[in-house]
């Protein structure tokens, strides 16, 4: 009866599965690759007799990986969020199980892929257990891997398995064959998950899959120190905390770089975001204020976006978005900065900028270059809508009066686009008092509602 209940509950368990979800031809990769995996894993395991130093070694670098884990799971739960999942996971922990390949018999070579799997598994990302049979495809593609990386090391290396020879020539071929072997284990695993995220999402094109290709930097780095891991644990095993360093500051230095990315750059648009154009603002205003220079601030803010995400939908509303982000740049000079203030919202800060006049120009050639933006509305767009684009810029210069804050520029800027949208967009509006000439187009649009004045 036990056996029973323990069957059906195995199978249910087991129907139960993300996998079966997936397209047909994943599952069979999925199965076919655990299969192979499984199958090179078992067959290789009692080639070659394993001896205490062995055993030992084995040892010391599986508490390396273990502290390694440790100290950079953060980082890795990060970088696994913020990965796509059109982009392979890029494998850190390959500095141990690499340098396993290299010095010890294949058997402790599959467990260490398995021990740092497992580990990374536990420790790294729990939120991925929705989907464990993606990490255990992975694993068993470094498994397959591995053991091709075994074939190599095996034919071509004859202290396998042990370090590369010494400083002789010997010693240099034989790094060759190292470097074969880890170039073999790379592109088995890579190839073949990236074969799984083809299948699984047909849509997916190469550039989505090699997006994060910078990051296989990483990857790269983790092989060379699993070298260095090799030729270490063999000599002198007390310097391995030396490559546990090495690897946790590798981590944090790609981590870091990403992050600063990410905060200084709106996705969207590649305009700066918000808060680094702020800053960027807050340190020009400082200067112009330490030199006696002038500053100007604009604020770009497309006229009646909204009307054309309800017309044409969202997602041509963010290629507007993008096009008008591609002219500002095209508009500013190098030492401006333009931002992305909010949803259609832009910014523009311009040291130097001089007079009050050259300040309006710049407005104005910003909102003429708008005007000429044309996106092709999509397929099935009501024919006859209006396509147009324009833009309300509001502007305001330091030193003007009352005026000795980026925020107290902003909102002078930001009363003036409120005064340009009131006279009916598509207009430029300058904050202060001295003459403030309009700089409205004699003609507008025809599409153009009538100005409003509730706004
Ligand atoms: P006005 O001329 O007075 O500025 O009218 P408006 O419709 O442009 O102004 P409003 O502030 O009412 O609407 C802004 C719209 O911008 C609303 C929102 O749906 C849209 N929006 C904000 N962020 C995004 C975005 O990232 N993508 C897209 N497609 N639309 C956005
Ligand atoms: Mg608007
Ligand atoms: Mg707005």
């Amino acid at each position: 009866m036990r056996v029973h209940g323990l069957y059906r509950r195995s199978r249910s368990w087991v129907a139960g599965w993300a996998l079966w979800a997936a397209p047909r031809a994943v599952i069979a990769l999925v199965l076919i690759v655990v299969a192979v995996g499984a199958f090179v894993t078992t067959a290789t395991t009692f080639l070659m007799p394993v001896t205490t130093t062995d055993a030992l070694r084995f040892g010391v670098l599986a508490v390396c990986a273990t502290v390694a884990i440790e100290l950079t799971r953060h980082f890795e739960r990060r970088r696994e969020y913020a990965r796509t999942s059109a982009a392979p996971y890029i494998d850190t922990k390959s500095v141990w199980s690499f340098a396993a390949v290299i010095v010890l018999p294949p058997v402790f070579a599959s467990a260490m892929v398995i021990f740092t799997y497992a580990l990374a598994w536990s420790r790294v990302k729990p939120h991925a257990q929705k989907l464990p049979y993606r990490w255990v495809f992975s694993c068993a593609t470094v498994l397959v891997g591995t053991q091709a990386a075994v074939a190599v090391l095996a034919l071509g290396m004859p202290g396998y398995p042990g370090a590369p020879g010494g400083a002789s020539l010997n010693g240099l071929l034989e790094l060759g064959v190292v470097a074969c072997a880890a170039v073999a284990r790379w592109a088995i695993n890579v190839g073949l998950v990236m074969a799984a995220i083809a299948l699984s999402k047909p849509t997916t094109t190469a550039r989505d899959m090699f997006a994060n290709f910078g990051e296989q930097l990483l990857e790269a780095g983790a092989i060379g120190l699993g070298l260095v891991a090799a030729a270490v644990v063999v000599s002198n095993p007390f310097v391995l905390p030396g490559i546990v360093v090495a690897m946790v500051a590798l981590h944090r230095g790609i981590l870091l770089n990403q992050y600063q990315q990410a905060s200084r750059i709106d996705a969207k648009t590649g305009l700066a975001t918000a808060g680094w154009w702020h800053d960027f603002a807050e340190r020009s205003l400082a200067r112009a204020q330490d030199h006696g220079e002038t500053l100007g601030l604009l604020i770009v803010d497309l006229d009646h976006f909204k009307r054309l995400n309800d017309t044409f939908g969202h997602p041509h509303g963010d290629l507007v978005l993008k096009a008008v982000a591609q002219e500002l740049i095209a508009e500013i000079r190098d030492q401006d900065a333009c931002g992305r203030w909010g949803g259609e919202e832009f910014v523009v800060v311009l040291p130097e900028v001089g007079t009050r006049q050259n300040l309006r120009n710049v407005a104005e050639r910003i909102r003429r270059r708008v005007q000429t933006i044309v996106v092709d509305p999509p397929d099935g767009a009501p024919v006859g809508a209006h396509t147009s684009i324009t833009a309300s810029v509001g502007g305001a210069i330091y030193p003007s009066e009352g005026i000795g804050t980026i925020d107290e520029l902003l909102l002078a800027a930001d009363t003036a686009l409120y005064a340009a949208k009131n006279s009916g967009r598509n207009t430029v509006r300058l904050g202060g008092s001295d003459a403030d000439v309009q700089s409205r187009p004699a003609e507008l649009p025809s599409q153009l509602e009538p100005p409003s004045t509730t706004l």
